[in-house]
């Protein structure tokens, strides 16, 4: 890291460490979502793409030219005790070897799940389900059941993505396929051979109580997790303080990110991403680098 970089890194500046562009499920290009975080004032951007890197390098062009900061990302997919996880990888060299295999494996698993969801949505009406979600994600970009909300939500399915999602894409629901991911302990390890930070996203997602979530929390610090997410754009101040309160007990690094996809109510990038105090923000790491 030059010393620039280094300097700006003492300095406070708006970060904005989980966000998506149309090489999987969000709406901007890489190149895109850079000039909108510039827009938003976001001076420190992550790319964290399901299962992907295809976006990085185009997202870290367009940093350079227009100065804003990239951080390399990935959020890959796991399991844990039936419970699909999502670990952010940050600041990891995309290109590591290990990391690819892992993301080929993945990427297999993803088109098959992507074929089968289409299938079960053609037998509920929607024609060419998987070739229209294709369409709406960038050439060999991942498809995820956000992209089939998005294209319900175009068919005029439901009223909103989320009624599309409950009746169709969720646990019970039309068109559900169960993942075959692998464990946490994979997901983490591919991202530390990449020389990444392994963060635990959006931790208040996840459909369990806070004993599972703490037993969840042990696994993956004890499996190498270096970080979990303790703000986010939807969560509120009580939930914040817990997880930084977390973040303290198991020794973990406080990440932000806005999981943005698209422009939609209260979610914008960079917006309301605070850190309580008493957390450690993950950038005063010295293993978080910037790429730009
Ligand atoms: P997958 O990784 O294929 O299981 O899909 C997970 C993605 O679905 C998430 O990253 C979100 O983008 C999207 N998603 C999750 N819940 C909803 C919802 N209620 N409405 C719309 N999209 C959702
Ligand atoms: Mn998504
Ligand atoms: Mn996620
Ligand atoms: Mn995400």
């Amino acid at each position: 890291m030059d010393d620039e970089l280094k300097q700006a890194l003492m300095w406070p500046m708006n970060y904005d460490l989980h966000t998506h562009s149309n090489a999987s499920d969000g709406e901007y290009s890489p190149s895109e979502l850079v000039k909108y975080a510039k827009d938003r004032k976001v001076e420190v951007i992550a790319l964290t793409d399901h299962d992907t890197c295809m976006g990085v390098d185009e997202a870290i062009a367009t940093g350079k030219e227009i100065g804003v900061h990239v951080v390399t990302g990935v959020e890959l997919s796991s399991l844990w005790h039936s419970n699909q996880i999502h670990i952010v990888g940050l600041c990891i060299d995309h290109k590591n070897v290990c990391l690819q295999e892992f993301i080929n494996k993945q990427t297999e698993k993803r088109v098959q799940r992507a074929i089968e969801i289409g299938e079960k949505l053609e037998k509920c009406g929607f024609k060419n389900a998987y070739e229209k979600a294709k369409l709406l994600c960038a050439e060999g970009g991942t498809i995820t059941r956000g992209t089939y909300a998005t294209l319900l939500y175009n068919e005029g399915a439901e009223m909103t993505q989320d009624r599309c999602f409950a009746k169709y894409l969720a646990k019970g629901g039309k068109a559900y396929v169960k993942p075959k991911w692998d464990g946490i302990d994979c997901a983490i390890e591919a991202i530390k051979q990449a020389g990444g930070l392994a963060v635990l996203a959006h931790p208040k997602c996840y459909d369990m109580n806070n004993k599972w979530l703490r037993k969840l929390i042990t696994d993956f610090k004890k499996q190498g997790g270096d970080g979990i997410e303790v703000s986010g754009v939807m969560m509120n101040q009580t939930d914040r303080d817990f997880l930084a309160s977390l973040s303290c007990e198991y020794e973990l690094l406080a990440s932000c990110g806005s999981d943005f996809h698209r422009i939609r109510n209260f979610v914008d990038l960079g917006f309301r991403l605070t850190i309580p105090e008493k957390a450690k923000p993950i950038w005063y790491d010295s293993r978080f680098r910037l790429k730009v």
